[in-house]
C-alpha cells in the first residue's frame, strides 16, 4: 500500500507519563503504516523541558507560529510534588499556558459523540463546543479581607495622570473586596479567534455574559465582541449562513439545556471554566474530550482535553496492561493532518483523517470499548443486541488498524 506523502510538516509536541506511551503506539499503529509523517519534533516532556529551562516550550511555541498547525501531547503540569518526584530546577510554567500566552490563543473544547453514549441531557444531538476567554477577570485577581470596617476606593491613575476614583463600599465591620481586570487587545484577539473557528467548523456563535448587572466590565465585552462581529466578520458569516447570537447568561443557559447542540458557546473566563466541565460531564466522558487553540490570525494546535492519566502510568510502569481510552488523542492527530491537507490542498491527507475518525467511532459501535466507555455504552449497545469486548488500549489501536487496512 503507498502511503501518504504529506507537502509540509506540522509541529510535534510530545509529552508525559500515559499519553506519552500511547502517544508513540497512535504512530505506530495508526499513521505510520498510512502517512509518511513529516513533523517537527520537540519534546515537551518534563524531563526535557527541565533540561532545556523550558526553552523547548517556546521553541514549539515559535514552531507553531511558523508551520501553522500543531499537535501536542498532554505534558504534566509541575507542582510541588512534581519537583522532587522529577527532580526539578524550576516549577516549570504549565506548557499550555505558555503557549496560549505566546500564540494569544482561544481553547476550543468540544465533544467526540457516538451514537451508543448519550448525553446526559436528552435533546443534546450533536457536541456543543466552549471557547473560552483565558485572560484576566477573577483569575488574576486582587483582595482584601479586612477586620475592621472601613472603606474601600478603586482608583485608577492614567499614564497621563489623570485619576479616576469610585468608592466600592463603606462597611461598618469587617468584609472582603475583589479587584479584578482585562484587556481591550485581549478580549478583541478572542473575538477574532472565536468568529474565525466558526467560519472554519461552519457553526453559529452564542457568546453571554452577565452586562444587565455589569454593565461597564461584561457590558464592555459586549460591545467589543459585537464591534468585531460587524467589522471583521458579519459578511463572511451571512454568505455561510451562520449566525452570532448575544443574550444574557442566564438565558443562554438556559437555552443551552433545550438546545439540540451543534454551536460554539462563548463565555468569559470563569463561566468558559465552570460550563466546559459541566458540558463535559454531561457529555460523557473526559476522554472523549478534544481541545484545540486557535490564535486570531488562525494558528491551530490540536491536543486531548485530558492530562496524562498519571494513574494508569504507574500501573503501566508495573506491567500491567491498561484500557486508556485514546480518542481524544487520535483526534488529535487527525484534526492536525485534516488542518494541513486544507492549507496544502491536500485532499488524500483530510480523507485519510475523516477516515480514521470514522473507523475509531464504527469500532467503538462495533462494541470493542476501552474501560471507561463499557458503563456509558452498555444499556444502549444491548438494547442493539451488541456483544461488549473490554480493551486494552493497544488492542483497540491493532483492531482500528485492522478495519483500516481492510
Ligand atoms: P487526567 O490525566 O485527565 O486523569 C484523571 C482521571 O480521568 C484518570 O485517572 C482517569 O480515571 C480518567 N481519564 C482521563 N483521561 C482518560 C483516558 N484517556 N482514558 C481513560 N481514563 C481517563 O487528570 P489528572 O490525573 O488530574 O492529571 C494528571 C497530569 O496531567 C497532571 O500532572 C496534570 O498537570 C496534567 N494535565 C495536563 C493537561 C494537558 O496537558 N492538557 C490537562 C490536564 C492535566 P481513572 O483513573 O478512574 O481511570
Ligand atoms: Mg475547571
Amino acid at each position: 500500500m503507498s502511503r501518504i506523502v504529506m507537502k509540509n510538516p506540522i509541529v510535534e509536541m510530545d509529552g508525559d507519563e500515559m499519553t506519552r506511551v500511547i502517544w508513540k503506539w497512535i504512530k505506530e499503529e495508526l499513521l505510520d503504516p498510512f502517512v509518511e509523517l513529516k513533523t517537527e519534533y520537540y519534546d515537551l516532556g518534563l524531563p526535557h523541558r527541565d533540561e532545556t529551562g523550558d526553552q523547548v516550550t517556546i521553541d514549539a511555541a515559535e514552531a507553531t507560529k511558523r508551520l501553522g498547525v500543531a499537535v501536542k501531547c498532554a505534558t504534566i503540569t509541575p507542582n510541588v510534588q512534581r519537583m522532587s518526584e522529577y527532580k526539578l530546577h524550576q516549577m516549570w510554567k504549565s506548557p499550555n499556558g505558555t503557549i496560549r500566552g505566546m500564540l494569544d490563543g482561544t481553547v476550543f473544547r468540544a465533544p467526540v459523540m457516538i451514537d451508543c453514549i448519550h448525553p446526559n441531557v436528552k435533546t443534546w444531538e450533536k457536541p456543543i463546543t466552549i471557547a473560552r476567554h483565558a485572560y484576566g477577570d477573577i483569575y488574576k485577581n486582587t483582595e482584601i479581607r479586612t477586620t475592621e470596617g472601613g472603606t474601600c476606593e478603586l482608583v485608577f491613575t492614567g499614564k497621563s495622570g489623570a485619576v479616576t476614583r469610585k468608592e466600592i463600599q463603606t462597611l461598618e465591620g469587617p468584609g472582603i473586596f475583589q479587584g479584578v481586570h482585562n484587556k481591550e487587545k485581549s478580549i478583541e484577539s478572542y473575538a477574532r479567534s472565536v468568529f474565525s473557528y466558526a467560519l472554519d467548523v461552519k457553526q453559529d456563535v452564542w457568546f453571554s455574559t452577565k452586562d444587565t448587572i455589569s454593565k461597564i466590565y461584561d457590558g464592555c465585552f459586549k460591545e467589543i465582541m459585537q464591534r468585531v462581529y460587524d467589522e471583521e466578520y458579519r459578511e463572511k458569516f451571512e454568505a455561510a449562513g451562520l449566525t452570532y447570537f448575544y443574550t444574557l447568561i442566564d438565558d443562554a443557559v438556559a437555552r443551552v439545556i433545550r438546545s439540540k447542540g451543534g454551536f460554539i458557546w462563548a463565555l468569559k473566563n470563569y463561566d468558559g471554566d465552570v460550563m466546559s466541565d459541566m458540558v463535559s460531564t454531561a457529555f460523557g466522558s473526559l476522554a472523549m474530550m478534544t481541545s484545540v487553540l486557535v490564535s486570531p490570525d488562525g494558528v491551530y494546535e490540536y491536543e486531548a482535553a485530558h492530562g496524562t492519566v498519571t494513574r494508569h502510568y504507574y500501573r503501566y510502569l508495573k506491567g500491567e496492561t491498561t484500557s486508556t481510552n485514546p480518542i481524544a488523542t487520535i483526534f488529535a492527530w487527525t484534526g492536525a493532518l485534516r488542518k494541513r491537507g486544507e492549507l496544502d490542498g491536500q485532499k488524500e491527507l483530510c480523507d485519510f483523517a475523516e477516515r480514521l475518525e470514522k473507523t475509531c467511532l464504527s469500532v467503538l459501535e462495533a462494541g470493542y470499548l476501552t474501560k471507561d466507555l463499557v458503563p456509558l455504552a452498555q444499556e444502549e449497545l444491548g438494547k442493539k443486541g451488541i456483544e461488549i469486548h473490554q480493551m486494552d488500549t493497544m488492542s483497540y489501536l491493532k483492531k482500528v488498524r485492522e478495519e483500516m487496512e481492510k
